[in-house]
C-alpha cells in the first residue's frame, strides 16, 4: 500500500520522535482515519524522508516515531524554473499542480505587456491557496521538496533574475521558427555539460510582444520553438518542460 507523505516542520521531528499538529493532524485522524500502528511518510522539505510508525493518534497532536530513513527520490536533477504569465485563476492553479507534479522546482508568476488586469490582481489574493495546491501536488508525486512560489514580477525584472540565476534562459515563443527546444538544449550540451539550471518564459493567452521578445534576447535569453501548433498559454510551459526533463533526465 503507498504511504500517505506529509511535509512538515522540521521542528516536529526531534531525533526520531515525530509530534504532528494542526492541519497534519486533522488529516491523520478525521480524513484518513489513520490508528496507532499505521504508517505514514514524512518530509522535512531538505530531500530527507521518515517512514513514522504511528504511536498515538489524539484529536489535536499526533505522535509517532521514526523508522526508516533515506534521500527522497523525487527530485530532477536539471532544476526547472517557469516564468510563467498569469492566467484565468483556475488555469494557473492547473499549471501549478501539474508543474509539481513533472518536477518544476520554482514558479514565477508574470506581469506581461498582454497580462489581462484582472489575473494580475487576483495572483494577490490566491497565494494562500496556491501554495496549498503546490503542498497537495508535491505529497501526491513524492516530490522531496516543494516547490517555491515567488511573487509576481515584471517581464522584464524575471529575465533579469533568470540570468542571474546561470544556467539557460528559454522562451518558447510560437514564431520561432530555426531553433527548437531540442537544438537549444543539445546546442549547449555539445559545448559542455547538459544545463543544470533552465528558466522557462511562457507568456499570457495574447503571448508575448516582439518587444519582449528583443529585450529577452538582449539579456541573452534564447526564443524557441516548441513545434508548428500552437498551444495555449497554460499548456507550453508544462509541455516544455517535460521535454526538458525527457531529454535531459532519461
Ligand atoms: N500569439 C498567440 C498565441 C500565444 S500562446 C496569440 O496571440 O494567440 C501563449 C504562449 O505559449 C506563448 O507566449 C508562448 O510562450 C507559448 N507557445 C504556444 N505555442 C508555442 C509554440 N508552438 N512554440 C513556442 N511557444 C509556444
Amino acid at each position: 500500500m503507498t504511504l500517505h507523505r506529509f511535509f512538515i516542520p522540521p521542528e516536529w521531528i526531534d531525533e526520531r520522535q515525530v509530534t504532528l499538529m494542526g492541519d497534519v493532524a486533522h488529516q491523520i485522524r478525521r480524513v484518513l482515519r489513520l490508528k496507532a500502528g499505521d504508517r505514514i511518510i514524512v518530509l522535512d522539505n531538505t530531500g530527507w524522508e521518515g517512514e513514522v510508525t504511528l504511536s498515538r493518534v489524539g484529536h489535536n497532536v499526533v505522535m509517532g516515531r521514526v523508522v526508516e530513513e533515506r534521500q527522497s527520490s523525487g527530485e530532477p536533477r536539471t532544476r526547472i524554473s517557469l516564468y510563467q504569465a498569469l492566467l484565468k485563476a483556475r488555469r494557473f492553479e492547473w499549471v501549478l499542480q501539474k508543474g509539481t507534479e513533472l518536477g518544476i522546482v520554482e514558479f514565477i508568476p508574470m506581469a506581461c505587456e498582454r497580462s489581462v488586469v484582472g489575473h494580475l490582481e487576483d495572483a494577490d489574493r490566491r497565494q494562500e491557496r496556491w501554495q496549498h495546491i503546490i503542498r497537495e501536488a508535491a505529497e501526491q508525486s513524492w516530490r522531496g521538496r516543494l516547490p517555491v512560489l515567488r511573487p509576481t514580477m515584471l517581464f522584464p525584472q524575471a529575465v533579469q533574475r533568470a540570468v542571474g540565476c546561470g544556467g539557460l534562459q528559454l522562451v518558447p515563443w510560437e514564431a520561432e521558427e530555426t531553433v527548437s527546444l531540442k537544438a537549444a538544449l543539445t546546442g549547449d550540451r555539445g559545448r559542455g555539460n547538459p544545463p543544470a539550471v533552465v528558466s522557462l518564459f511562457v507568456g499570457p493567452e495574447g503571448g508575448l510582444t516582439t518587444n519582449e521578445i528583443q529585450a529577452a534576447t538582449q539579456y541573452g535569453a534564447q526564443p524557441v520553438s516548441l513545434g508548428p501548433r500552437i498551444l495555449r498559454a497554460e499548456t507550453a510551459g508544462l509541455v516544455a518542460a517535460s521535454a526538458i526533463l525527457y531529454e535531459l533526465e532519461g
